[in-house]
């Protein structure tokens, strides 16, 4: 069967075809590709078409697919055995390699996706403080639980607003929304509330288009929690293991109180993870009364890949990524300027991250973001998968550099995109 046959099938089978929603390509007039298999930069459809991925699993695979010794240790772990729901030796491995290695963390603990590990913040920040309410920020996705699917209100600092149906209005009332970059207004949250017990932001907004922020807001945010007694959490599920073996809380030099990992940190198995400070760890069961658990937790498989994956992320690795996406990137610039219909785009990078921008201004908060993203983006989409070039199927979703994007890689994007 080839792709249209089982996207077909799966929309029998599955709401929208898939278990993700993104992963429909909605709005992109083509229907998804399926699939099969994938190595280092390259995956391969069920019709044996094989692209140049930069989507890359939207940010685990910082390897590339299937790199060699995280296969060879998986397949190891597999041979043992692959879920014991009792304690084990390889989740000690993997934490303690993170731990030793990142200074403002005392302890970590391992869950399942980037999800959960948002969840547990939440409540672990309101057990630490006694408080109820959170702030988040337009722009931010902190993964798909009711407490997150919030929008702002329509009064000013006011209460949020459920952006998903199934959300009640007592959740929504217990998150206040504000823009990114803007300080003064969460200063005045946080002046007009004492029941605030944290605050949440991506330190390198990075699900809504690239929407970099400025160190001064990042401090301003530290010094308002540290002021008031709120909770920073950073949620580097995207940053994590990638700005820097620390994220962005290592590039940055802020400490935040809770720090949420995924993606990067599982090598494409799912793990997510909390840490901080012991204090504020142990008031997590069984040592403390903020309940948190799960039926395949640090599963033993996905503990292995992860430890594999972050054990090759020294300096010279992210000095080599680095140069891979500076190269890609100006690839990508070149090749936009030469071509008359898609000459409005410039792209937006951090490290191994960037985004496709349409216009000239480069926004720094969700509301700046061009109306006309989507509508250019399908264009932009279109083009490149004719060329065997995938990208995230989405303009507000960004572009990920692996170690596989190498030299040989760059040379072979090149003779692709101006094919
Ligand atoms: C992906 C992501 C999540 C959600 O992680 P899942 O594993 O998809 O549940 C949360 N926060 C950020 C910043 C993310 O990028």
């Amino acid at each position: 069967m080839n792709s249209e046959q089982l996207f077909e099938q799966a929309k029998k089978y599955t709401p929208g075809g898939v278990h993700s929603p993104v992963r429909s390509f909605k709005g992109l007039h083509t229907t998804p590709r399926f699939m099969k298999s994938a190595k280092g930069a390259f995956i391969t459809d069920e019709e044996n078409n094989e692209y140049i991925d930069f989507c890359m699993s939207f940010g685990p695979l910082i390897l590339g697919h299937r790199d060699e010794q995280v296969a060879a240790k998986v397949h190891e772990a597999v041979d043992r055995g692959w879920s014991y729901g009792a304690a084990e030796k390889y989740s000690v491995d993997l934490a303690s390699y993170i731990v030793e290695r990142i200074p403002f963390i005392e302890q970590i603990r391992f869950m399942n996706s980037g999800t959960e590990a948002v969840m547990t913040a939440i409540r672990l920040a309101r057990g630490a403080t006694g408080k109820n309410k959170i702030i988040k920020f337009n722009g931010c996705y902190h993964g798909h639980m009711d407490q997150m699917l919030i929008k702002a209100g329509s009064g000013l600092a006011g209460e949020g607003e459920a952006s998903s149906k199934g959300v009640t209005p007592s959740t929504a009332h217990d998150t206040v929304v504000c823009e990114l970059g803007n300080l003064e207004q969460v200063r005045q949250v946080c002046d007009q509330s004492d029941d605030i017990a944290a605050i949440f932001i991506e330190p390198l907004p990075a699900n809504n288009g690239l929407l970099p922020q400025t160190e001064a807001f990042l401090q301003g945010l530290r010094k308002i929690c540290d002021e008031k007694g709120i909770i920073l959490v950073f949620d580097e599920v995207i940053s994590g293991f990638r700005m820097s073996f620390g994220g962005m809380s290592q590039v940055l030099g802020i400490d935040p109180d809770i720090v949420t990992y995924g993606k990067v940190i599982g090598g494409g198995f799912p793990v997510g993870a909390v840490a901080g400070k012991k204090k504020i760890m142990e008031l997590l069961a069984p040592v403390g009364g903020v309940y948190q658990a799960g039926t395949l937790s640090a599963n033993p498989v996905a503990m292995v890949a992860g430890l594999e994956t972050l054990k090759k992320l020294d300096d010279k690795f992210y000095q080599d990524l680095q140069k891979n996406s500076d190269n890609i990137v100006a690839i990508f610039n070149e090749w936009l300027q030469s071509r008359e219909d898609l000459k409005d785009f410039q792209i937006v990078q951090r490290g191994s991250l960037f985004w496709f921008l349409p216009g000239q201004d480069i926004p720094s908060d969700a509301l700046h973001i061009p109306a006309n993203l989507q509508e250019r983006f399908k264009e932009l989409f279109k083009v490149c998968l004719a060329k065997g070039v995938y990208l995230s199927p989405n303009g507000y979703e960004i572009a990920f550099v692996s170690s596989a994007h190498d030299e040989n890689l760059q040379k072979e994007l090149r003779a692709r995109l101006w094919s």
